[in-house]
C-alpha cells in the first residue's frame, strides 16, 4: 500500500511540524500548498505542488495523481480578529476548500482524511474543562467556517463511506527545537509570539486584553499545546484511519490553563529581560477561559502531550531570537 500522505497547508506551521513527522515515522508526505500564508523553506520533508484548495481541478487533479494513503487538510484561514472583517473570505477558504477536499478524495477513492478544527467551534463554553460533548456554538466567523466544515465532513462520513479525524486544537505554540521551522505569521497576532517580540526589544510593550476577566488573575486563560505534540496526534490519527479506525473528533490541548500574566511571566524567566506592558480593554470574541480535556486523545490515539509550558516558551524563544522579521 502507498505510504503517500497528502498534506494540505504542509507549508504551514502545524503541517511542517507534521511533515517533519510523518516522514521520521516512515510516510512519504507530499505538500500542497498556495504559500499565501504558508513557507516555501518549511516544505523539507516532501515535494510541494503548488496549488490553492479553492481551486476545485488543482486539488482533484493532486488527489487523482497521488492517490495518497491518508489526506490531511490543513489549509485554512485562521484569524479570528480577521475573519470578522472579511468573513466571504473564511468561508470561501475554510468551506469551500473543505469541500474540495472531500469531493475530489471521493473521486479518487481515498477515504481517510485528518481534519484541522479548532475550539473556536465551541465558543463561550459553559463546561470547563472543554470535553468533545460540549456544545459547539461558534462565536465568530472563524469558529463557523470550522463547524460548517465538520458537518460536512460528519455526513460524508455518516453518507458515503469517508473515514475522518477532526482535530480541535486549543492554542497551538512553540517550536521544533532545531529552529529549522516555527511560527511565523504576518501580521503576528498571537500573544506568545509578541510576548517574545517584546522580550526582544523588537516591540516597545505587551498590550494585555483585559484585565477584569473572572480569572484568577483577571486575564484570560488558554490552553496552550506544543506543536511537536500537536503534529504527532496527526500521525499517530493517520495510523488510526489507515489501520481502519473509526471516525472521532477529538480536542488536543494539555488540560492546563496558564494566563496571559503567567505567560509574561514565564517569557521573563526564559528571556531574562522585564517586559513593559500595557493595560488594554477586552478583544471582542475572547472566551476568558478555554482549557481541553484531552481524555479521548488518550484513549482513541494514546496521545498525551509530552511539553510543557517551559519547552514551548524556550523553543519559540529560540526560533523568535534566531530570526529577523
Ligand atoms: N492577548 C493579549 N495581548 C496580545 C495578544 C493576545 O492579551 O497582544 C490575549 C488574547 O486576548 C487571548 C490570549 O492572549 O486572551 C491568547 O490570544 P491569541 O491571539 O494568542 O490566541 P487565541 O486564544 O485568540 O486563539
Amino acid at each position: 500500500a502507498s505510504n503517500v500522505i497528502l498534506v494540505i497547508g504542509g507549508a504551514g506551521y502545524i503541517g511542517s511540524h507534521t511533515c517533519m513527522l510523518l516522514a521520521e515515522s516512515g510516510y512519504a508526505p507530499v505538500t500542497f500548498d498556495c504559500l499565501s500564508n504558508g513557507h516555501r523553506e518549511f516544505v523539507q520533508w516532501g515535494p510541494l505542488i503548488e496549488g490553492d484548495v479553492t481551486n476545485y481541478e488543482a486539488i482533484e487533479a493532486a488527489i487523482c495523481d497521488l492517490r495518497p494513503a491518508a489526506i490531511v487538510h490543513f489549509a485554512g484561514l485562521i484569524e479570528v480578529g480577521q475573519s470578522t472583517l472579511t468573513p466571504t473570505d473564511f468561508y470561501h477558504n475554510n468551506v469551500t476548500g473543505t469541500l474540495n477536499v472531500l469531493r475530489a478524495a471521493q473521486k479518487a477513492g481515498v477515504t481517510s482524511l485528518v481534519f484541522s478544527s479548532t475550539c473556536a467551534t465551541y465558543g463561550m463554553p459553559q463546561n470547563l474543562p472543554i470535553t468533545e460533548e460540549e456544545e459547539q456554538q461558534p462565536i465568530n466567523p472563524y469558529g463557523r467556517t470550522k463547524l460548517i466544515a465538520e458537518m460536512a465532513i460528519r455526513d460524508a462520513c455518516q453518507h458515503e463511506g469517508m473515514r475522518a479525524v477532526i482535530l480541535r486544537y486549543f492554542n497551538a505554540a512553540g517550536a521544533d527545537f532545531s529552529g529549522r521551522i516555527g511560527e511565523w505569521h504576518e501580521p503576528e497576532t498571537h500573544l506568545i509570539p509578541l510576548t517574545i517580540d517584546v522580550a526582544l526589544g523588537r516591540r516597545k510593550e505587551l498590550t494585555i486584553f483585559g484585565n477584569d476577566y473572572e480569572t484568577r488573575d483577571g486575564t484570560c486563560i488558554r490552553d496552550f499545546v506544543h506543536v511537536l505534540d500537536l503534529a504527532d496526534a496527526h500521525v499517530r490519527a493517520v495510523r488510526h484511519l489507515i489501520g481502519g479506525g473509526d471516525s472521532d473528533a477529538i480536542n488536543l490541548g494539555t488540560g492546563t490553563g496558564t494566563s496571559v500574566l503567567e505567560l509574561a511571566a514565564a517569557v521573563e524567566a526564559v528571556s531574562g529581560h522585564h517586559l513593559a506592558r500595557r493595560d488594554s480593554p477586552r478583544r471582542p470574541g475572547d472566551p476568558s477561559t478555554l482549557v481541553a480535556g484531552n481524555a479521548r486523545a488518550r484513549r482513541v490515539l494514546g496521545w498525551q502531550p509530552v511539553y510543557g509550558l517551559d519547552d514551548i516558551v524556550r523553543s519559540a524563544f529560540q526560533w523568535h531570537s534566531a530570526r529577523n522579521h
